[in-house]
Order: C-alpha cells, then structure tokens, then sequence
C-alpha cells in the first residue's frame, strides 16, 4: 500500500509527464481551463478520498463523519463569505450536474425555460437537444443581435413574454460581453420566472470584482469551480435561503450519491486563495490581458464577434480574412505551433458545430503563468504568423520553438518531478 506511484504504475506517470511537458511548453488559450495551485492539488489526492458521505453537515448516513462534516462546512462558509450568499451547496459534481440540480429543483418536467442557444454561445445544458435539458423541458432560446452581436435585453423580454418561461437562464460559454444582471431581473419579475444565472466562466472574475455581480439579482447561481475560479474541477450551487431546502434536496438524493470530500476541500482550499488580494490582482490582469491580446489581433487584420471584449474570452471569426479556413482547421494549425485554442461557432455560422468557422481564446492561463500585456502582443503575432503560413510546417515548427522560449521564462509546477 505504500510504495511510490512510479513503482506501481510507470505507465501512468509517464503519460502525466508528458502531458505536464505540453502544460509547460505551449501557450494554454481555452478559456475554460486553468492552471490550479499546488495546494488545490495537494488536498485533492489526499485521504479525503476515501470517506463515503451521503447527506450534509450533521445529517449523514453514514458514521465516522465528523471532520467530513468540518471540512464541508468550511467550504460553504467561504463559499458564502467569497460571493455573499445566503446558501451554497457545493456538492454538484460539475457544472452540469449543477444546472441539472437547479432545473430538478424548481421544474417539473415539460415546463419551459429561457436560455442562451448553444451557437450563440449558450452550454449543452442550456436546453440543447442532445442534452437532458432540451429533452426533459421545452426550450426558448435566445440569441445574439445580428449587427451589435450582443444580447438584446428587448429581444430577450418579447421572448419572455412570448414564452412565459418558469425558469430564465442567463450565462454563457462563448460571450465576450458582460451580463446585465439587473437588467435581466426585471425580464424575469414581468413574467413570474426564476432567475438562474449559470457563471460557470466568470465566476473567478465576479470573485475578483472585475465582472458586474448577479448576486443582487438571481433567485439561484451555479457555478464551477475549476475555471476562471482557478479550483479543483467540480461545481457548487448558490441560493436565496428560500431555495435551500429545495436545491439540496435535488442534489442529494435527488442527483448524486455521495459527496467527493476530496475535492470539496480542495474547493475550500481555492475560496480561501480567491478570498486573498493577489486573487483580485490576477482576475484584473485576466481582462487587461484579453483586452492586450484582442487589440492586437484586431490590429492584425482579424474580426472579433462583437468587436472586442469585456471579460476574459474573445470569439475569432475567420471568415473575414480567409475564406476557407474553418475554425477546426485553425485550432490545429496553431497547435502545430504551440498554441491551443478551440473550435467555436460563431453567431449565425454558416458552418457546423464540428467544424465551426471561429476560435474562442482565452486569457486566464497565460495569466497564471505571470504574463503581462507584453506577452500578448507576442501571444497575437505569434497567432497570426502560425495562421498565415498555415501550409509551411517549417514555420509552424519555428513559431513552435518560439512559443517554447516565451513559455520557459514562465514556469509551472516547477516543484513536480515526474
Ligand atoms: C463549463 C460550463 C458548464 C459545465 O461545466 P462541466 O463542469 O463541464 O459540466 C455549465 N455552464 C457553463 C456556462 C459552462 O461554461
């Protein structure tokens, strides 16, 4: 039972170090992924693993619960203090299982809800057909304005008024813009819906005060916790006291089993460094950055969806400077030369989800490692360079070694040594 994991099983070592070689060596742009702490890490393959839970603090049923009840009531009051809510649960296993928790709690089956459509940005669990969501409720979708390629809050409330949904979700994967919270509450008031606001993305921002706060205005929040939250993967669920019953209750038993206490103390342990003042300077310089990185792509020739952005994320239409090169084709360009990206449809893309004629970028991993507006303008050229000579492998490899160099004056995880 003791001996070192390299004993056990080299193979799986081997294959974390290669991929800890790819986290170190290439420019991280996927908007939803970060780098987490060591000390995230730490409690995360630790002990806590191996406890069985099911319940909550000081209802349990199972025994030999006490510090699984210390540790998760640690993580909800920080959750509480960090964002300044009433409830948290913060089971949900991840962000879907979250939103899906939400919808068994305040829906029946059948009833309609109002969410962002998936090719205007919107998540799978936003009532899109191949998800549960689109097939246990009826859906209303709302999308981008065609020439601002922003939210349109009159388009949005005729929706609402059209549909009068239970439930109204507003959140995205894929928006480059800034919610208005307030804004979306008086939709919600004029036709008796709940509102959920899902910041799965921007929670690390709303953390960090540098995204406006739907805390005010939303009946129920989900969020996960291994974004621009800079956590462990998994997710947690926020609530008006009124709520709580409910939203537990539809986590456990209605959802999951038992809890992962491991990583609810990771969780903990990342409310706690999302609570310090260098966690508010980092999520500032994560949109300082985007907005270095999309000034420069602008300033070489590319069009962004809505022109720019306000928070961490930026969408690439390629259509405007090629033609023929889809989003797909791009995102593998550029990772011939260390840069990774993903495929993103863009509002009204003529093309298909898996093959997209946009890339979505984000900045809060390059942000993780220490780079500053400099970089970004490095990070852009080195982009734009990689996609013009898209058909040169030679200088793909050249741009790729380049990306190296900049990468290793910004370590991580220098303490791993496997
Ligand atoms: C990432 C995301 C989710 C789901 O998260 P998973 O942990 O991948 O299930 C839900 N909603 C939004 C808006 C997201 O961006």
């Amino acid at each position: 039972m003791d001996k070192l994991l390299g004993e056990v099983d080299p193979q799986i070592v081997e294959i974390a170090a290669k991929d800890l070689k790819r986290q170190q060596d290439a420019l991280m742009l996927i908007p939803s992924e970060n780098y987490a702490s060591r000390a995230v890490m730490e409690i995360q393959g630790s002990i806590l693993a191996n406890k069985y839970a099911e319940g909550y603090p000081g209802e349990r049923y199972y025994n030999g619960c006490q510090f699984m009840d210390e540790v998760e009531s640690v993580a909800i009051e920080r959750a509480k203090a960090l964002f300044g809510v009433e409830h948290v649960n913060v089971q949900p296993h991840a962000g879907s299982q979250a939103n899906m928790a939400v919808y068994h709690a305040l829906l029946e089956p059948g009833d309609t809800i109002l969410a962002m459509s998936l090719s205007h940005g919107g998540h799978l669990t936003h009532g899109d057909k191949v998800n549960f969501s689109g097939r246990y409720y009826n859906v209303a979708a709302y999308g981008v304005d065609s020439e601002t390629e922003r939210i349109d809050m009159a388009a949005v409330s005729r929706l609402a008024t059209e549909h009068r949904p239970k439930l109204i979700v507003v959140g995205a994967t894929a928006y480059p813009r800034h919610f208005d919270f307030a804004a979306w509450r008086e939709v919600a008031d004029a036709v008796g819906a709940y509102l959920l606001a899902d910041i799965a993305h921007i929670a690390g921002l709303i953390a960090g005060g540098v995204h406006p706060d739907p805390v005010p205005y939303c009946d129920v929040i989900t969020t996960t916790t291994h974004k621009t939250l800079r956590g462990p993967r998994g997710a947690m669920i926020m609530c008006k006291s009124e709520y709580a019953d409910q939203i537990d209750r539809a986590v456990f038993p209605g959802l999951q089993g038992g809890p992962f206490l491991h990583t609810i103390a990771a969780r903990a342990v990342a409310f706690k460094e999302a609570s310090q003042p260098d966690f508010k300077t980092y999520q500032a310089q994560v949109v300082k950055n985007a907005k270095a990185l999309a000034a420069r792509l602008i300033e070489n020739g590319f069009r962004l969806v809505s022109g720019g952005t306000d928070n961490h994320l930026m969408l690439m239409d390629l259509t405007s400077k090629y033609e023929k090169l889809s989003g797909r084709q791009a995102a593998d360009h550029l990772e011939d030369a260390g840069i990774i990206v993903n495929k993103n449809t863009i509002p009204f893309d003529k093309r298909k989800p898996r093959t997209t004629s946009g890339i979505r970028l984000g900045t809060p991993m390059i942000t993780t490692r220490g780079m500053k507006e400099d970089e970004m303008v490095l990070v852009a050229d080195f982009m734009t360079e990689a996609l013009e000579n898209r058909q040169k492998s030679a200088i793909k490899r050249q741009i790729r070694e380049k990306v190296k160099t900049l990468c290793s004056q910004f370590p991580i995880y220098e303490y791993l040594n496997y």
